[in-house]
Order: C-alpha cells, then structure tokens, then sequence
C-alpha cells in the first residue's frame, strides 16, 4: 500500500511571506510609506475575529500596514457599502478585504462590488472573476490562486487531466475550477445536487474538495495515484476529506491543517504588495 506525498502549505507560504516582506520594504524605501491594507468586519462572528486578526497580524509580520473597520452586527448594505467606499477612494489605502460571512440583512455581493478593483486584493468582485475566468490579468480569489500555487510547486501536471471540483461557491470552488480550466485541465464540478458523486470523482486524476463538511470524500472514491486538494477547514482542524483513508491511495495530498489554508494568506500578502506597486506604477 503506498502513502502519499504531503503537499506542504505551511512551507511554500513562508517562502511568500519572505519575498512579500523583501518587495513590501522595498516599496517602503521607494515610495516612503508601507503597503496598506483595509480590512473590514460586520458584526462579531469569532471566526470572522480570529481570521481578520491573524491577516492583521501576518500584515504586521511582512511589513503591511492594517487600516481595521469594525462596523456593528445591525449594519445595513449602504453602511457597509459606504465604508467600502471610502476605503476605494482612499489614496493610502492599497487593497481590501471584506471578511465573509456577514450577517443576513448586508447584500454581500453589493458591499464586494464597492471594492475598488484595483483594490481587489482578495479576489471577490465580479471584475477580478471575469478578468480570471478570461485568463487577463488581475487579482485572484486567494484560495483558488494559493491551490494553483501549491499544484505547481509540486509540480503536477495539470494539461489534460481530469480534475473533479466538489463545490462551487463563488469565493472557492468556481473559480478553483476556472483556473484549472485556463491551465488546460478538464474540469468537472460537482455540487449538492450531482448524481452518482462518488463514481464522478473515482474518474478524477485530481480532486478538489470545497464542500464543508469533515471527512466528506472517502477513500474509496479515490483512484489510486489521485491528486487530493483538500480545501475544507471544519472545526477541530478536519478537513473534507477523510485523510486516513485517502493518504493510502493519493499520490500527493494537502494536509488539514498546514496545506491549503497558509496558502490563502500567503496569497492575499502578495497580491497586497503588488497592488501597492500597480498604484504607485513601480515595478
Ligand atoms: P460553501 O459556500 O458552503 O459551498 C459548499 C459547496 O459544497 C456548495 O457548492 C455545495 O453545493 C457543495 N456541497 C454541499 N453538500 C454537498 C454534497 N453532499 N455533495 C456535493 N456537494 C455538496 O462553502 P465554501 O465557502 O466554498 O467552503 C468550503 C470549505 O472550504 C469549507 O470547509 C470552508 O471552511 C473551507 N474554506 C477554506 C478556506 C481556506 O483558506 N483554507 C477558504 C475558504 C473556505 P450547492 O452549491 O449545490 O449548495
């Protein structure tokens, strides 16, 4: 029985962090003022606190400013929609980040759209979507830009395979699938309402699992030598895919947690730094 290689997120993400940290002090040095990123959270959701802190806390660490805006549970859309807006039409600020989920009464997609795309550092409007499914360039969703990163640097051959997304959410599974497309994979997604999910993913040479809930993909879906991407974070750290059982049949597969997840930061530091430099026309 093999057991598969680990695809180390942790690892790849700090080589990031030190190359964001060396070009963030060098716009520093060119420009005498550090990139700055806005972050923005409606209401007090602990995960929503805990995420927003630890990307509060990474900017500090690779040389990032943080603008922090904390607006109340009861918010409306126009409240969010005009902090948002305010943060887009702010010189000093270079990129934002509105942390999802908010609460039911804001339409998220109207408070996305108010980001500024020059300012989309996290990949959420429909700009940064629709320049990412054309294949232009522009800012891609974090998560989806960090699996592509990791496919890579391990080098998986992406032309011509079968990749099995399970999910479509727009933040993950859509546009995970989208990029998988644009390197000439053969996308297949899946979702609550697909038949027969299981025969579907024993044909994948490589799986993407965006589903949210732990242990979800069993081993026994995987064919042998299957490539697992396994961007599910469910609490106690499970993934979801049941990882004891499809480390014995996957050649390569991400670990939960320490794969996906540093990647999704990783990938929002620089896409802040290089929205610093595209603002500041620097190179
Ligand atoms: P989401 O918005 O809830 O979407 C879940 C997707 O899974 C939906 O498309 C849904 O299908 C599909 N699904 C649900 N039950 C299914 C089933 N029984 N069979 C097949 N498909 C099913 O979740 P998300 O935001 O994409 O997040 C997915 C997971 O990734 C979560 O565990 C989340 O914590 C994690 N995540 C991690 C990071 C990171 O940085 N590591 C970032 C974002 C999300 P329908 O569309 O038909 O409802």
């Amino acid at each position: 029985m093999s057991t598969a290689g680990l695809m180390n997120g942790s690892q790849l993400a700090n080589d990031i962090f030190d190359r964001t940290a060396e070009r963030a002090a060098d716009f520093l040095a060119r420009t005498g003022a550090k990139p700055c990123l806005a972050t923005v959270i409606v209401g007090d959701d602990p995960s929503s606190v805990t995420y927003v802190k630890m990307k509060e806390n990474r900017s500090q660490k690779v040389g990032i400013d943080s603008r922090h805006t904390s607006l109340p549970a009861t918010a409306s859309t126009f409240d969010v929609v005009s902090a948002i807006t305010r943060l887009s039409d702010d010189p000093m600020v270079n990129g934002i980040l509105l942390q999802h989920p908010g609460p039911p009464q804001v339409d998220e997609a109207a408070a996305f759209e108010a980001i500024a795309p020059a300012k989309d550092v996290d990949g959420v409007t429909m700009h940064s979507f629709a320049a990412m499914a054309l294949g232009r360039p522009g800012f891609v969703s974090c998560t989806p830009g960090g699996i592509i990163r990791l496919l890579d640097t391990f080098e998986v051959e992406l032309t011509g395979q079968h990749a099995v997304v399970i999910g479509r959410s727009p933040i993950l599974g859509k546009p995970v699938g989208m990029l998988l497309l644009g390197r000439d994979a053969t996308v297949t997604y899946c979702h609550s309402k697909t038949r027969d999910l299981s025969t579907i993913v024993l044909t994948a040479d490589i799986v993407v699992a965006a589903v949210g809930r732990p242990k979800f993909v069993r081993g026994e879906w995987l064919s042998p030598g299957v490539v697992v991407i396994d961007a599910g974070y469910n609490p106690g750290n499970v993934g979801d895919v049941d990882f004891d059982e499809a480390v014995e049949r996957a050649s390569l597969i991400t670990p939960v947690p320490g794969g996906v997840g540093p990647m999704t930061i990783a990938l929002l530091m620089e896409q802040t730094v290089d929205a610093a430099f595209q603002q500041a026309v620097l190179s």
